[in-house]
Parts: C-alpha cells; structure tokens; sequence
C-alpha cells in the first residue's frame, strides 16, 4: 500500500535576492497508515513550512510531494482542493475558527462544503465535540470559549469526517499538559483507525508519543529516530 504522505527532497525557498530564507533544504519524510510521526526543532527550523506544504497549502519549491502514492503537483487544482477538504485534517497554531459560526457550526462546515446534509453534518459535529470532552459547548461562538477550548474545537473539526491525514502545528500550543495529552491521545486513537498524523511541537513529552521523530534544524533534517520510550509504553500507563 503506497504511505499516506512522502515528501521527496523538498526545498523551499521564500523571497528572493538578499532577502531569500532556506525554509526547508532536501527533506525527505515518509508516513505510512496508522503511524504518527513528530517533527521537532528549534523556533524557525522550518516544521510550519513542513506542514503547509504536506497539506499542499503551500508549494515546494522543488522535490515531491505524494498523497496516498498521487504526486500533488500533476493533480489538478479542483481536485487537489477536494483532497484537502476530504482527506486532510489541519490543526494550526491560529486556529482558524470562523468567529460568526458556533463550535458545532465550524465543525460541520468541512463536511457541508463535501457535500454532506446539514443535519448529518451537524451530527457528525456534535460527536466530534464530545470525543474532545466539549458537548455541553456545542452552542457557543468561538469568542465565549477560551483559549484551550478553541484549540479542542480546531482538533475536532480536523478530526472529523474520514480524515486520512492529520497536521497538527504545536497543538499543546494553549493547553494544560493534561489537555494536551487528552488531543495526543485522539491523535493516536484516529492513527489506530488508519489515519497518518504529523506533529509539530518543541516539547519532547508530546513527541514521546509518536512513532518517530524527525529533528530539523535551520531547515535540515539532522535525524530520524525512535523516541526513547514509544507510544505503546505511554498508552499502557493509562
Ligand atoms: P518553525 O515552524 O520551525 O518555527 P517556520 O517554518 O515557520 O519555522 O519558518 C522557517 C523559516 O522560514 C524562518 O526563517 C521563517 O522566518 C521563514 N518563513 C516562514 N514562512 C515565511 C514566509 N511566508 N515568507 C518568508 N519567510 C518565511
């Protein structure tokens, strides 16, 4: 079975002339089916450009990116859309929740915008907001949630649906530590269930949950590796 993501000796270059950044210089990532992997580095290494680029919100400036085996950049742009829309779940640092939707709302829109009915959407959305502990939420406007609990809707609107792959900037960003293993875990639980995740997060508790680990540095991939104590072990404690 072709992995979910492989990125190919992907460069990006921003600017130009005295101005130009090396965001990222021949990176190479696999992820297959069921696995998470974190990618950890230093502010400005590069991993919020990994990302936008694994969700094609962005191109490389040179290298390949595939979806389930799909170069992206031969796909065309109405069905690379439809893919994102489909198949990528994003849960970035800004969150992006639209402030005159409710929790429920926001999360339904990735499924309404596919296709789906309302009142199935709607659905669909209130289960999502319950498996992130946020039912009794579901009426409000981003404005009257806190911080954490904006991030947990993120969370669910990236999880539902049949997401295949899941991008998750530095989503222990405004959590407690209790929260954020509560996101970890429903990242772990939708890997078990097939999805690919990747991970982005300077801290190496979050990062003891994934499969593997990628470090970058100003831009590099400097190594690939296990985490001292794996996922298994973490998932047995509790
Ligand atoms: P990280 O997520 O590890 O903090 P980023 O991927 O955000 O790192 O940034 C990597 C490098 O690329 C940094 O030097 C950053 O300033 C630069 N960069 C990121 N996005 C842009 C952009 N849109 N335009 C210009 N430079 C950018």
């Amino acid at each position: 079975m072709s992995p979910v993501l492989e990125l190919r000796d992907i460069t990006k270059v921003y600017g130009s002339g005295p101005d130009r950044v090396h965001a990222l210089t021949g990176v190479s990532l696999t992820v297959h089916a069921g696995e998470m992997v974190a990618v950890m580095g230093p502010s400005g290494s590069g991993k919020s450009t990994l990302l936008t680029i694994a969700g094609s919100l962005e191109r490389p400036t040179s290298g390949e990116v595939l979806v389930e085996g799909v170069p992206l950049a031969g796909m065309a742009r109405a069905d690379q859309a439809r893919m994102r829309r489909r198949h990528v779940g994003y849960v970035f640092q800004d969150y992006n929740l639209l402030p005159g939707l409710t929790a429920t709302e926001n999360i339904a829109l990735p499924l309404e915008l596919d296709g789906v009915r309302a009142g199935r959407a709607a659905k669909a959305a209130r289960q999502a907001l319950a498996q992130v502990g946020l039912a009794d939420q579901a009426g409000r406007y981003p404005d009257q949630l806190s911080g954490g609990q904006r991030q947990r809707v993120a969370i669910a609107r990236a999880l539902v649906g049949e997401r295949r792959l899941l991008l998750a900037d530095e989503p222990s960003g405004a959590l407690d530590s209790r929260t954020g293993e509560t996101v970890i875990r429903l990242l772990r639980s939708a890997c078990r269930e097939g999805a690919a995740a990747v991970l982005a997060t300077h801290d190496a508790q979050l990062a003891a949950w994934a499969d593997r680990v990628l470090f970058v540095r100003d831009g590099v991939a400097i190594d690939q590796t296990t985490p001292p104590s794996g996922p298994e072990s973490l998932l047995a404690e509790s």
